[in-house]
């Protein structure tokens, strides 16, 4: 693998154009001029909007702006996560966030405006404006809300209390972010040195035993500290949750949660009910974990050990490319020769050099096309990490090819869907070729791996939230207590009997920052299984089936996300899509067995 000190080192070719937003500068300062007129302008509507011409002149001119505006936005950010140091991307950000505050102050008026609107006066204005169609859809989506708004006196309280209630939230992102202290572990040079998150995700995974258990009781203590302080902060947390949602009307804190994405409880319950009636082949691998290590006793810190040893696949940018080609074959020739333009036009930025952002990334800008931001390592995680992003960009990019601007951009949803799939269809395609046995082993372990992190250990995380948050609507108490019981009695019923409880492990809920969101974590696991249930079907070829998908990639946010899946074959008001990812994981778990 090649290191490049600098990226003037690194292959044009292998460089993203951001020249392809703006040309120059020059033009970026035009377009922000631009908009800074035009949010003067956009001010000069309040109070001024009387039937439907006027409605549509303002959203469209509002449309046009905010276009202009997210251009300008995403260009300092693209050329501020190739170097974090750069100081010009650094002012360009500064600056277009500035004038993204400017924007959405000249717009705060519309949407009380548009709220205090009766529905029969909205569908009127659209009979005297045909035009106003394009935005139809969107404006009564803003409607489906006003049964949870409430009198301008009480939004006007909670708007000053915002920040006292987001309290809780950002007092424990700084305790795990800027606070905490993790024990201390010995490095390679035999010195003792404070645990990172860096070093920890590393560790956990290593082959030594006493390597895993000392990282692990590391990051743990600053944890099991300060339990009561994050006690308080996450009761307080589901219990705003709770109190806001019963202020505006919601049945419960769980309906609030899913109001936005259209989604009934039912689909939830149903995730977390068929889960756990197929949970025995998670305990059967939890075993044979155990097996496989020659361990006596199985402890948390086994759960990530590595099961195969000695494979070190390189994988060149290159080779991984012709690979991810063919692997992608189900999906039809347009998919495989338009991502090959995507290399060859320069939309991905391959190589890590100093001051790079970390990770990986699909950025979509609708007018341009999608920017992939890589991290490459040559290795077969990076490969699955290039055919996971491609699986993001081509989704935005068959979507803004065919849907208007005001409904290109696709829902959380329903993204991790189109990455997913092609992960699948990577995993199947080198199955199908490998034949040394220790591959085939570490290609099955990484996709059970995958498995356990995005999906069970997602739908665990669900049920965790469900219950706390309905023992907050039973006045039930919130403390060390009772989220160390709930956390435990989880873990022990979707991981089995067999691992060995040590104290640590009852706090897992103390170091989760997505419990601070409320009902986000379950859509990791809807998706994971969609993808799943749609990969299985391409594989079985069908044409029909290719379509749909393709379909899919297609429509954005042209419909709600369940209704989209629907389109798939995927209905996740039924327990079949989940049924059947469980039934494959059984299947890997038996084959892995075998091995
Ligand atoms: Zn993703």
């Amino acid at each position: 693998m090649k290191i490049y000190q600098s990226r003037s080192d690194v292959p044009e070719k292998e460089k993203w154009r951001n020249e392809d937003i703006f040309p120059t500068i020059k033009d970026w300062e035009e377009d922000y001029r631009y908009i800074e007129e035009g949010t003067e302008r956009l001010k000069k509507y309040d109070g001024e909007i009387h039937d439907g011409t006027e409605l549509y002149q303002y959203l469209s001119e509002r449309e046009e702006i905010s276009s202009r505006f997210n251009l300008v936005y995403v260009y300092g950010m693209l050329q501020l996560d190739l170097d974090t140091r750069d100081s010009l991307a650094q002012s360009l950000q500064d600056r277009a966030k500035q004038l993204g505050v400017k924007m959405s102050a000249a717009s705060s008026f519309f949407m009380p405006f548009l709220l205090s609107l009766e529905e029969v006066t909205l569908r009127e204005y659209i009979k005297q404006e045909p035009r106003l169609n394009y935005f139809e859809k969107d404006l009564f989506e803003s409607l489906r809300y006003k049964v949870h708004i409430l009198t301008k006196e009480k939004e006007e309280i909670l708007s000053h209390l915002g920040e006292a209630l987001s309290a809780p939230s950002n007092t424990f992102n700084m305790m795990n972010n800027a606070d905490i202290k993790f024990g201390e572990v010995t490095n390679e040079e035999g010195m003792k040195v404070e645990l990172t998150r860096g070093m920890y995700s590393k560790l956990i995974e290593d082959e030594d035993r006493n390597k895993r258990k000392d990282a692990y009781k590391a990051y743990y203590q600053p944890y099991l500290q300060l339990k009561n302080s994050i006690a308080s902060t996450l009761s307080a947390n589901i219990k705003t949750n709770v109190t806001i949602g019963r202020l505006r009307n919601y049945p419960s804190a769980l309906e609030k949660g899913l109001f936005g994405d259209r989604v009934p409880t039912e689909v939830y319950e149903n995730l977390i009910s068929t889960t756990k009636e197929h949970i025995e082949p998670l305990h059967r691998y939890t075993t044979l974990r155990k097996e496989k290590l020659g361990l006596d006793e199985l402890h948390q810190y086994d759960l990530n050990a590595p099961l195969v040893d000695g494979v070190n696949m390189e994988i060149s940018y290159d080779e991984a490319f012709e690979t991810i080609f063919k692997a992608l074959a189900p999906l039809g020739e347009e998919y495989v020769q338009t991502l090959k333009t995507f290399k060859d036009s320069r939309y991905i930025d391959v190589r890590e050099t100093p001051g790079k952002r970390s990770g990986a990334y699909n950025l979509g800008v609708y007018d341009v096309h999608p920017f992939v931001l890589l991290n490459q390592h040559d290795d077969l995680d990076s490969m699955f990490t290039m055919i996971h992003e491609f699986g993001h960009a081509m989704h935005s990019w068959y979507s803004s090819k065919n849907q208007p601007r005001i409904s290109a951009g696709y829902s959380i949803f329903v993204a991790e869907v189109a990455s997913t799939v092609n992960e699948v269809l990577l995993i199947h395609y080198l199955l199908k070729k490998e034949t040394d046995e220790k591959v085939r082993k570490n290609l099955l372990n990484h996709f059970i791996d995958q498995f356990r992190g995005t999906f069970f250990t997602q739908v665990m995380f669900a049920e965790f939230e469900k219950l706390t948050h309905e023992m907050a609507e039973k006045g039930k108490p919130l403390n060390v207590e009772s989220f160390n019981q709930t956390y435990e009695s989880l873990f022990r019923e979707y991981n089995g009997d067999e691992i060995i409880f040590d104290d640590e492990v009852k706090y897992g809920w103390s170091r989760i920052p997505h419990f601070y969101k409320p009902f986000y974590v379950y859509k990791y696991a809807t998706g994971f299984a969609s993808a799943i249930h749609i990969a299985e079907n391409l594989l079985k070829g069908g044409l029909d089936t290719l379509k749909a998908y393709l379909d899919f990639l297609k429509s954005g946010s042209s419909d709600y996300p369940l209704e989209l899946l629907k389109k798939t074959g995927v209905d996740l008001t039924t327990p079949v899509p989940i049924e059947n990812a469980l039934k494959r994981f059984n299947q890997l778990v038996t084959e892995f067995s075998t091995l």
